[in-house]
């Protein structure tokens, strides 16, 4: 058997394990070493982001039985995409299309903070008012689909080996629990980890409630893409024990806490903050 025929029959299994074994690992090391104090029940956020995920979860599985996986094999076998129409090495068509994924998934997040009628859909995510774990997955079902859109869009033109498209998902599955986690990290480490990967701490500046500091820091998997484009950001203002989670005027746990409060929030309140040229600070103390 080959290693595209193994991972596409595996694929759930794959990618289910992966998911439970990144879980437990990150929910026990937020136990032993957590970064902050959660503000809010951690039993009332877990079980709603967690219901949001399996909601999500079902929903895509509905709609797209194949997902990204079966998309990447209905275009190597149409030879669509620049890397079935040009035959590099294997291993460096995987890398490439693992980066090159990335880099979109990057552009994506941009884009749904610039758009107002998509920063409502991502303002679910941003609205947790902790940083934890469940935070990585808790997305809008709308958001959930656009992404994937997205990711057969760009998987058609990309034409990406199989096994790369897998390879990424299970990545920015495990590095999105990974550095959404509420956890205690040696500073020294997570400098020589930022070069690499993006850490919880330098996430976490992304969950400001600060505009500047929430339209900065997009990357989820490689932390390149901040640097690169302008939009990195070290650390928080106010340090990260100090720091405001989530966004403003929607940060109460009765307004953004329970799961159908988070369906629905796209579609109540005015958008005219969070801009995405916002990228500095305005002291709101000393504003009157
Ligand atoms: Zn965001
Ligand atoms: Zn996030």
């Amino acid at each position: 058997m080959d290693i595209n025929t193994f991972v596409t029959e595996n694929e759930v299994a794959i990618r289910l394990s992966f998911f439970f074994g990144m879980f437990f690992i990150m929910a026990l090391w937020e136990i032993l070493a957590p970064r902050r104090a959660l503000t809010v029940s951690k039993i009332l956020r877990w079980t709603n982001n967690l219901a949001l995920v399996f909601l999500n979860s079902f929903i895509l599985r509905l709609l797209f039985p194949a997902a990204a996986v079966g998309m990447a094999v209905f275009a190597s076998e149409q030879g669509w995409g620049l890397f079935n129409y040009y035959q590099l090495p294997f291993a460096v068509a995987v890398i490439l299309s693992v980066i090159i994924m990335d880099g979109m998934i990057y552009l994506q997040h941009v884009m749904v903070h610039a758009i107002p009628a998509l920063w409502r859909l991502h303002r679910v995510h941003h609205a947790d008012p902790d940083f934890d774990v469940t935070t990585g997955a808790r997305f809008h079902p709308l958001e959930i689909i656009l992404s994937m859109l997205i990711k057969f869009a760009v998987i058609a033109v990309l034409g990406p080996p199989v096994v790369a498209v897998i390879i990424f998902e299970v990545l920015l599955n495990a590095t999105a629990m990974f550095n959404h986690s509420n956890v205690r990290l040696n500073r020294n480490v997570d400098k020589v980890l930022r070069l690499f990967v993006v850490t919880p701490d330098m996430h976490r500046v992304h969950h400001s409630v600060e505009e500047d500091e929430a339209n900065s820091n997009y990357g989820f998997n490689l932390p390149w893409w901040d640097r690169l484009f302008g939009t990195y950001k070290a650390q928080p203002r106010g340090g990260h024990e100090g720091m405001v989670i989530g966004i403003y005027d929607y940060n109460k746990p009765e307004q953004v806490g329970w799961l159908h409060k988070m369906l629905v929030l796209p579609f109540i309140g005015q958008i005219n903050d969070y801009t995405i040229n916002r990228r500095y600070h305005i002291d709101r103390h000393n504003e009157e």
